[in-house]
């Protein structure tokens, strides 16, 4: 199947409020151009050089977003144009993003990514660090970064029990954090969901899937 019959195929199937992340790391351009005259314009790169370079040579409406773990001296590249970064992790990282973000004179978006998986390597904040953060002055005042929700990935098995449990879990810290009254966050994005997985994750609550070999073939 080409390019753009699977991503019509995907599109079609999703839910309105349900947003698809093109993830096209490893693609060459030729493939990403396929999908963007198809109609895409959300590309997810997990390196940002990689990103960058595909940035320079491409559409200018496209929507970049970082999905992958993010190295704090590698933000000054992406912060002139990423559009959401997925994977932030540390306080420190989002320092870091903020002061990119004040030199480049904009707001940078970015979701909170949540260790929900039984996997000692994926990485994301716990409920306890997630906590800390939240309740920290110096996350309080950073002004230039919005936190628009959460990010998770689940554990890499074929037990969909298991996968769903823990897409559940993630769910329900993002609902938590929505009735906290104090909270001045205002969560819409729960990023969950990859191409063996994504149905499953929209079915929990998931409203924005990144999906990449579904869409541009195995990698
Ligand atoms: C590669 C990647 C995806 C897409 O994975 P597929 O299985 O190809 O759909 C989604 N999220 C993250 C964080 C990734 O690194």
């Amino acid at each position: 199947m080409s390019i753009q019959s699977n991503l019509h195929k995907i599109k079609s199937s999703l839910p309105e409020n349900v947003t698809l992340v093109a993830v096209s790391k490893t693609k060459p351009v030729s493939d990403l151009m396929e999908a963007y005259n198809a109609g895409q314009r959300i590309f997810g790169e997990n390196k940002i050089q990689e990103m960058l370079e595909k940035w320079e040579v491409m559409p200018k409406d496209i929507q970049w977003h970082m999905i992958g773990h993010v190295q704090t001296n590698k933000v000054k590249f992406m912060a002139p144009f990423v559009s959401l970064i997925h994977g932030v992790d540390s306080l420190k990282l989002l320092q870091e993003i903020n002061k990119q973000a004040i030199k480049n004179n904009r707001i940078i978006d970015c979701l909170l990514q949540i260790h929900i998986a039984d996997e000692e390597t994926k990485f994301g904040f716990d409920e306890e660090e997630l906590e800390t953060l939240l309740n920290a002055t110096e996350f309080q005042e950073m002004k230039n970064i919005r936190i628009l929700g959460l990010m998770g990935m689940a554990t890499f098995t074929d037990n969909q029990e298991q996968i769903q449990k823990e897409f559940t879990h993630l769910k329900s810290i993002f609902d938590s954090i929505q009735m906290q009254k104090n909270s001045t966050l205002n969560l819409s994005i729960l990023s969950m969901g990859m191409s063996g997985d994504y149905k499953l994750a929209i079915e929990c609550g998931s409203t924005m899937i990144r999906v990449g070999s579904s869409i541009f073939g195995s990698r």
